[in-house]
């Protein structure tokens, strides 16, 4: 017989939620803190979506997405998760660039890169201030017709070097581009220059294990292994899903697997008004990335100088078609020395990523496919041999993932890395008033996207969330009846 992933699960609980990415993990665990009874419901066979890890042979551990956030980290983990959550957040110093048009390394903060700019980069100490204070003083509210582009355009006009140093660690952080709403670009770089890169000491799998067990001592129903496949709806109101073919109730339901898929397949377009649907379907999702992880035999290393954080490129010019192209010029290195792990075997890995496009690799055939990633791998280490000389020499294993692998391994459609554009906000933040007491957080934007984003979009709809059962405690009973 089948394991039954839902031995013990009641037949009833105040909040459901669908997903245990970061934000949905984050939701989980706002609410059970408030009381609330929570049931977390999570596809794959690990917490995390796309925030996870994976191990092979010799004592590595690969972090899949774990390359560097904002500070904004530390407040979110202490407030909404644990001191040792916290703690553990710890800086990158050397953020290092190399494409023909310059190189040099930094910390990645205002400071340095006031310096960077003023003394290497030649631009009027009054325009950089001017620049920073613009995109700091940005604010959701703000008119979002103006492009990353076109700010830039306006601060520094005909400096091509100027944009590449601002805007590709935020391409490579968000996946968004010059033609994107410049209001997005300027919160998420000004959280990076308020205090540089930061990362998480002991790796996703330390992380994840924290909140794991922090959400139990909170007291949430944590499953894995669980599918739902339907959210349902009565009368214009959350009914509770289908999991595993069986049906759970719920007075809430807050969806963390992709906006579209929310609201497409789970619920589905009869229960919703048309134009709503069509504002879905109008939804771009962001790209897709590939990657290619390495990990270096145990007694190899790496010159901690090499950096934390590397964009490396050899494209003449910044352009978002280069960025996608499968014809790669820009790669962006991490460096995970022994100290990422204190814990751990000491090991050093590095992971290369790029920015790619779902259909670039969707139609290929399995050998296609495999050849693919092959030379994908080969022409990486080419890339990296000038950054750690005999790389070829010095790896233990290697291998490549692509926008199919995170289709595969999160269900988002076309294996997008960072959920959708910015016009997903919108759609994700209306999704309550279309069925009552359901909710989707996850990421949407770019803003709302990422490790900080994810995390504290899921606070902002665990809020929510909490204010609508408050509401409906003081009426009658709203946990729904069973489907029809
Ligand atoms: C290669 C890569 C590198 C990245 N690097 C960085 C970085 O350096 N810094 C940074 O801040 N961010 C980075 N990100 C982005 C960051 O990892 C994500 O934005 C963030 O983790 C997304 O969290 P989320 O809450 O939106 O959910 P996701 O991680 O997308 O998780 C959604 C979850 O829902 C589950 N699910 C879906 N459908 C169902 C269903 N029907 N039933 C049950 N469960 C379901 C999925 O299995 C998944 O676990 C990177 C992403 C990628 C792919």
């Amino acid at each position: 017989m089948p394991k039954d992933f839902l031995k013990g699960a009641r037949d009833a609980y105040d909040v459901i939620v669908v997903g245990s990415g970061l934000a949905g993990l984050t939701a989980a665990n706002v609410l059970a803190r408030q009381g609330r009874s929570v049931l977390l419901l999570e596809q794959h066979y690990k917490l995390g979506g796309l925030a996870t890890w994976f191990r092979r042979p010799g004592g590595h551990i690969f972090d899949v997405s774990l390359h560097g956030f904002p500070h904004g980290m530390v407040k979110s983990c202490r407030r909404y998760w644990t001191p040792e959550i916290a703690k553990a957040i710890v800086p990158l110093r050397r953020v290092r660039f190399d494409n023909p048009m310059f190189s040099l390394t930094t910390t990645y903060d205002r400071e340095d890169f006031v310096r960077l700019l003023v003394d290497q980069f030649q631009v009027p100490q009054a325009t950089v201030r001017n620049f920073f204070e613009t995109v700091r003083g940005m604010n959701f509210y703000d008119d979002q017709s103006l492009t990353t582009g076109e700010l830039f355009a306006r601060f520094f006009p005909g400096r091509d070097d100027v944009v590449r140093l601002l805007m590709e660690p935020i391409t490579y952080a968000n996946g968004s581009t010059l033609e994107d709403p410049a209001i997005a670009y300027g919160i998420v770089f000004s959280n990076f220059m308020a205090k540089g890169v930061y990362t998480f000491e002991g790796g996703t799998d330390r992380l994840v294990t924290l909140m794991h067990e922090e959400l139990l001592r909170n007291g949430a129903d944590v499953r894995i292994h669980c599918d739902v496949q339907r959210i349902h709806v009565e009368h214009g109101r959350v009914n509770g899903v289908t999991v595993n073919g069986r049906h759970i109730r719920a007075r809430s339901v807050v969806s963390n697997a992709n906006l579209k898929s929310t609201v497409l397949q789970l619920v589905g377009d009869q229960n919703l008004d048309p134009q709503f649907v069509q504002e879905t379907q109008a939804v771009r999702l962001n790209n897709s990335s590939t990657q290619v992880y390495m990990a270096l035999l145990p007694d190899a290393r790496v010159e901690e100088t090499t950096g934390d954080l590397l964009f490396s490129s050899t494209a003449p010019a910044f352009r978002t078609d280069l960025l996608l192209s499968r014809d790669i010029t820009s790669r962006t290195f991490s460096f995970y020395y022994p100290r990422t792990r204190p814990e751990g075997r000491p090991r050093c890995l590095i992971v290369s990523s790029t920015n790619a496009r779902y259909e670039d690799w969707a139609s290929l055939s399995e050998s296609e496919y495999e050849d693919a990633k092959q030379d994908l791998i080969r022409t990486t280490l080419i890339a990296l041999e000038k950054y750690v000389p005999g790389i070829g020499e010095k790896l233990d294993h290697v291998e490549a993932s692509t926008p199919r692998t995170f289709e595969h391994y999160t269900r988002h459609h076309l294996g997008s890395s960072f959920g959708t554009k910015f016009e997903g906000l919108k759609v994700s933040r209306e999704l309550p008033n279309q069925v009552r007491g359901l909710y989707h957080a996850g990421s949407v934007g770019i803003i709302m996207s990422g490790w900080l984003g994810a995390m504290n979009y899921g606070v902002i709809v665990a809020n929510d969330v909490d204010s609508l059962l408050m509401a409906s405690s003081r009426t009658p009973s709203s946990v729904g009846s069973a489907p029809a």
